[in-house]
């Protein structure tokens, strides 16, 4: 079945075109900058394109794919819709969009507001721009609603959960759930008999520990925010800082949202980037600030590493993924290094190897296993929508 993938930011719509058979992307492509001066880019079997033109709202965006998408003689084989969906709230599966859906999404902004108004406009246009086509909504949190009570609850007055719906609720689930399947395929394992650390490690970066396919621990938290360090989100601090910058320096919310979601992480901690690869350069090459920020942040997913470890029996594989979990074997190393308490040991050989586009385990032989495998949230939407649709 080929299957239209739809991700739908506050000001992007990111698209592939997946045939379900053969795992491939067939087209693949994104409109940015909606609402400002539209940008296309996009690359198919036909042609590439790459354009500006005026993109006042996501309708037109959502008009611009579907154009492309006919140029490539796709838009008739196209047999389905699957929208990536941030926030699921209640949602413990994917699910076919219906009004109901879109509305409960709507309803939810608060937990994810620049997103979830996105995804519910988006699917809105996509009705109306394929109305023929089923949809279906993959949520980023929906593999996390198998953690139990002791996992996903605060340590705050138990009403703010009753009432308001703060708990932990995890993301990046997609992510989890493809290359924990894939794990257990890899290694021949049985499904319900395999317990894994996965560590989705990209500009936004979480840890979930998954018992027998199901997630019982995640680092991501009420939002995208909690748990690792990040590019440039600061992961868990202690709460009482925001205080005291409040009190010392006069900042207001706004002030504080920018300062641990955008000026943080890596890029606040080094002075010089959010991006992974400038720092493990830098560091190499004796930068102070990308040094310690390297430090802290392999450091700090170490820590999460052993502490999600006690919601398991044992692990059977730890599992890298996302764009430094792929790409980085200096990240990876660091890591093991840091676990050797429960055993890890680096081969340097097969993990400067392993990475994008050879999966494969990365420890010596005769130690616990870790491996890479490279993510692909856009097929397991597609899948999930197929297995709604049929
Ligand atoms: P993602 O959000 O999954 O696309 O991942 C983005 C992150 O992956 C950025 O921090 C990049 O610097 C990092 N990344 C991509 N390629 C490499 C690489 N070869 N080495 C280290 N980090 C990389």
């Amino acid at each position: 079945m080929l299957v239209l993938v739809l991700n739908c930011g506050s000001s992007s719509v990111k698209f592939a075109v997946i045939n379900t058979a053969s795992k491939e992307a067939l087209s693949s492509g994104l409109v940015e900058n909606i609402g400002v001066n539209g940008h296309f880019k996009a690359k198919g079997p036909v042609d590439n394109q790459d354009y500006n033109f005026d993109c006042p709202t996501h309708a037109e965006a959502v008009s611009a794919v579907q154009k492309y998408l006919d140029d490539q003689n796709l838009t008739s084989s196209i047999e389905a819709i699957g929208h990536r969906v941030v926030h699921g709230g209640k949602y413990i599966r994917s699910e076919k969009v219906t009004q109901d859906v879109i509305d409960y999404i709507r309803s939810i902004t608060l937990f994810a507001p620049l997103h979830e108004p996105a995804h519910a406009t988006g699917m809105e246009c996509a009705k109306k721009i394929f109305p023929t086509l089923p949809q279906v909504a993959v949520f980023d949190t929906a593999f996390h609603q198998t953690m139990p009570p002791k996992a996903y609850l605060y340590g705050i007055p138990y009403e703010y959960y009753e009432k308001d719906g703060i708990r932990r609720y995890g993301f990046h689930g997609t992510s989890h759930r493809f290359v924990s399947a894939e794990a257990c395929r890899m290694l021949e394992r049985n499904p319900d008999d395999t317990c894994l650390i996965t560590a989705h490690l990209g500009n936004g970066s979480s840890c979930s520990a998954i018992l027998n396919s199901e997630c019982v621990d995640t680092t991501m938290g009420f939002t995208p925010l909690d748990g690792l360090v990040m590019g440039t989100r600061s992961g868990s601090i202690d709460p009482a800082i925001l205080f005291f910058l409040a009190k010392k320096y006069g900042y207001d919310v706004d002030r504080l949202d920018k300062l641990v979601n955008k000026e943080s992480g890596l890029l606040g901690l080094s002075g010089l980037s959010n991006d992974m690869r400038t720092i493990t350069k830098a560091a190499s090459e004796g930068h102070a600030g990308a040094r310690i920020a390297l430090d802290v942040f392999c450091f700090r997913l170490s820590r999460c590493i052993g502490g999600i470890a006690m919601s398991l029996p044992r692990i059977d594989a730890l599992v890298f993924t996302g764009g430094i979990g792929e790409n980085s074997a200096a990240v990876r190393e660091q890591v093991l290094h840091n676990l050797q308490l429960l055993g890890y040991r680096v081969d340097t050989e097969k993990n400067s190897c392993n990475g994008k586009n050879t999966n494969g385990i990365i420890s010596s032989d005769h130690t616990p296993l870790a491996m890479v495998i490279p993510t692909n949230e856009e097929l397991l939407i597609a899948l999930d929508t197929e297995a709604l649709v049929r």
